[in-house]
């Protein structure tokens, strides 16, 4: 076994001699593999997956999670034993990794594939391109992933932020609407930039819909001092006292349709709407909603990214700050079938 005493800042592995506040960002082909064959070489095997978690997870050298001493003996790749507590961590430990029958490498492959497809992958998707032995686990496995697709710290959005809610869910048959009660309500907030475009998105799955959570979800997602633009509805106003201001657009008995008066939900509503039928062609048990609206979020908020290696660096970033969530959790819950026709190539 290798023993060695480990000291951070110290021939910390992974660490580069450049100073970090030098370094602009990750960089593809130092940070993260930018095609599929660098991805080959860089993680050959399960060993060389857990170095790269090592850098990942702790950036500055190893810090136990138990007493936070920094001093430590790396006892093989992954696995630290503190030098103050004797606490052994492996470096899959609390996150989504945490207890996986899966090979890292398999989990990383997951990774890259849900990241170089602009539109994601389905279980089933996964399935094929991964050769997993059960729909079951690829579709876990994609649950696991979403659930890593949303950092805890992300800031709130600001500025201009339009927010409206749509409805989503049921199919809709030729000649009938589908009826709105079979479909979830999903609360929109988007940031409209000047003089065009826009800005970050948050989603939420609001069950009940009402003004109380509403109103809930626009003080989570949005600063306080942003200036919120909405329909006419008279659950919005109260929002100014707790300090936003507040733009009505009654697009109900407005001349100009919707899409005019509110331009970024509107636009927000019908790509969410697309994405979710393309990927999830069998539907799905509203329970699950928020795991694919958080997919939905991370792909439109680094929507102009062309570096789609910096995703699958961004991802795995978060994947190792992210608390395990057992398989059962999901299971426990209905799991679909796997789509028996497929309409998309996906
Ligand atoms: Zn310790």
């Amino acid at each position: 076994m290798d023993w060695c005493l480990y000291v951070v800042g110290v021939g910390a592995e992974g660490t580069t001699a450049e100073p970090p506040q030098l370094r602009l960002g990750p960089v593809a082909g130092v940070d993260y593999p930018g095609t599929w064959q660098a991805f080959e070489s860089w993680f050959a095997d399960d060993e060389a997956c857990r170095g790269y978690l090592e850098r990942l997870r702790w950036p500055e050298g190893f810090c136990c999670p138990a007493c936070a001493s920094t001093r430590a003996w790396r006892t093989r790749p992954g696995l630290w034993k503190c030098a103050s507590c004797h606490r052994k961590t492996s470096v899959t430990a609390r996150t989504i990794f945490h207890r996986s029958r899966l090979p890292l490498r398999t989990w990383f492959a997951a990774c890259w594939f849900v990241c170089s497809q602009k539109n994601g992958v389905s279980a089933l998707g996964l399935q094929r391109v991964l050769g997993l032995g059960s729909y079951e686990s690829a579709w876990a496995m994609m649950h696991k992933l979403r659930r890593a697709m949303v950092r805890p710290d992300r800031g709130p959005l600001s500025g201009l932020v339009e927010v409206d809610e749509t409805f989503v869910g049921a199919r809709e048959h030729a000649g009938h609407k589908a009826r709105r009660d079979t479909k979830a309500a999903v609360a929109i907030a988007v940031e409209i930039l000047q003089p065009k475009g826009f800005g970050r998105v948050r989603l939420r799955y609001l069950e009940p819909l009402s003004a109380v959570t509403v109103r809930g979800f626009i003080s989570d997602v949005v600063a306080v001092g942003s200036t919120v633009r909405t329909d006419g509805w008279n659950g919005y106003p109260p929002i100014t006292k707790a300090g936003y201001r507040h733009v009505a657009v009654n697009v109900m008995h407005s001349t100009e349709p919707a899409h005019i008066g509110l331009p970024g939900v509107h636009r927000v509503a019908s790509l969410l709407k697309r994405w979710l039928e393309g990927t999830l062609q069998s539907g799905f048990d509203h329970s699950h909603l928020d795991y694919y609206l958080d997919e939905f979020t991370f792909r439109f908020n680094r929507r102009t990214s062309r570096r789609r290696g910096l995703l699958f660096y961004r991802l795995l970033e978060q994947a190792v700050r992210t608390e395990p969530h057992p398989r059962q959790q999901f299971l426990a819950r209905n799991l679909p079938h796997p789509p028996k026709r497929r309409r998309h190539n996906m």
